[in-house]
């Protein structure tokens, strides 16, 4: 594609009234795969734990595919002589996408859950659909659940729930994305640019066609609607199974994320922590950036990223990071000098490995 001065894209600002605003979390990556099956306990009998857990940096992604499996997984579990109610345990991304679709189900519903959803991991999520930071044990039910999540975020489109479609640019094929690609052929195009659209940033590279979904829009429009629909939310903390056994309900649904570790005595999850600089918004930014660091315009927020600490002292951001992260960014679009990025920061290798299922995917 030739480009000529005039066509290009905006060029973000990076100048704002300091403190910088910079967020945290700690992504809930399981070696083993992402969870999403059905365990029977011992102990009070006729109780069902569909679990849904373990989505690393995909969470939202995956979110409408899973809960998705999780309704079938209740419908295939349900007690012949009732009655059935369902606890489900968690309110970020994975517990309001799976009461949503549960509550279609016509079964009473509460969550419980230790933080409300403005206090959760998924709140603190840039909202790229893409796979990152992500390991899956099952490649069918992988491409399931991103087929229909993929459909899902795109139906909702334009009906507030904060979703938008948005081309992607990076300087090397993005490995979630391509993923995707190898995963569910067609789901998500990819063109190949002899040089990107940026005044600053004058290379080769790829647009992909990808979706920005924003978790504040999303998930208080997710939790608006439980509430609306007489959903109950209840806050309470559960520190092992057996405390989880003591509900009344007969189906529990656990979307607790990092919680599952000690709940469930899980040892294979382990937390990969994310930070996040958010300049004001800029509305006249429509594309993403991502190679290493990222950039998603949001309305909230232009969010930088692109942290993947696997040891960590503290959960909680560090404005130190974060500057480096917005500093980096500027270096790449901004016509800033090159800033390194700090340690811990994503790589997004330039040779794809061919990739195989229990990978570590990092984008
Ligand atoms: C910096 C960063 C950027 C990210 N960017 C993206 C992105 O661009 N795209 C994407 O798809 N994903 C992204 N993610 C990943 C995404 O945020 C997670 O995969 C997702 O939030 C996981 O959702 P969850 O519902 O499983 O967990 P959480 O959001 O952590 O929710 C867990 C719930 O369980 C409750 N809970 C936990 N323990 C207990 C307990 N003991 N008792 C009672 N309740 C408990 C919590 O209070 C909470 O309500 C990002 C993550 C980070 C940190």
């Amino acid at each position: 594609m030739a480009i000529t001065a005039g066509a290009f894209l905006p060029t973000p600002s990076f100048t704002f009234t300091p403190p910088l605003r910079c967020i945290a979390g700690v992504r809930p990556f399981r070696t083993s795969g992402f969870r999403l099956d059905v365990e029977r306990p011992a102990g009070p009998a006729g109780k069902v734990i569909v679990h849904n857990y373990g989505h690393g940096g995909a969470g939202i992604s995956l979110s409408w595919g899973c809960a998705s499996k999780v309704r079938g997984l209740v419908r295939d579990n349900l007690s012949p002589s009732g009655p059935n109610a369902v606890a489900v345990l968690g309110s970020g991304v994975m517990g309001l996408t799976a009461a949503t679709l549960l509550r279609g189900m016509g079964l009473p519903i509460t969550i419980y859950t230790e933080h409300p959803w403005t206090c959760t991991t998924s709140a603190v999520a840039g909202g790229q659909w893409a796979p990152s930071i992500v390991n899956y044990a099952d490649r069918g039910q992988l491409k399931e659940v991103l087929e229909i999540s993929h459909a899902a975020f795109k139906a909702s489109i334009g009906n507030g729930f904060g979703v938008s479609e948005r081309p992607n640019y990076t300087t090397a094929p993005a490995e979630a994305l391509e993923l995707v690609r190898r995963v569910c052929p067609g789901l998500i195009a990819r063109r190949e640019l002899s040089r990107l659209p940026f005044e600053h940033h004058a290379v080769r590279g790829f647009e992909y066609q990808t979706l920005l979904i924003e978790p504040p829009t999303f998930l208080k429009r997710l939790n608006d609607d439980l509430a609306g629909a007489g959903v109950p939310v209840v806050i309470r903390s559960f520190a092992r199974l057996t405390d989880v056994l003591q509900l009344q309900e007969n189906i529990i649904v656990n979307c607790t994320g990092m919680g599952a570790k000690n709940i469930f005595n899980d040892w294979d999850m382990q937390g990969r922590k994310g930070q996040l600089a958010l300049l004001p918004a800029q509305p006249r930014l429509q594309y993403l950036y991502s190679k290493k660091g990222y950039m998603f315009p949001r309305a909230d927020a232009v969010v930088i990223g692109g942290s993947d600490e696997k040891v960590f002292a503290s959960p909680a951001a560090d404005p130190i990071f974060c500057q480096k992260l917005v500093d980096h960014m500027k270096g790449v679009l901004g016509g800033g000098p090159p800033v390194p990025l700090p340690r811990g920061h994503i790589h997004y290798p330039d040779n794809l490995p061919d990739l195989a299922p229990r990978e570590v995917l990092t984008g």
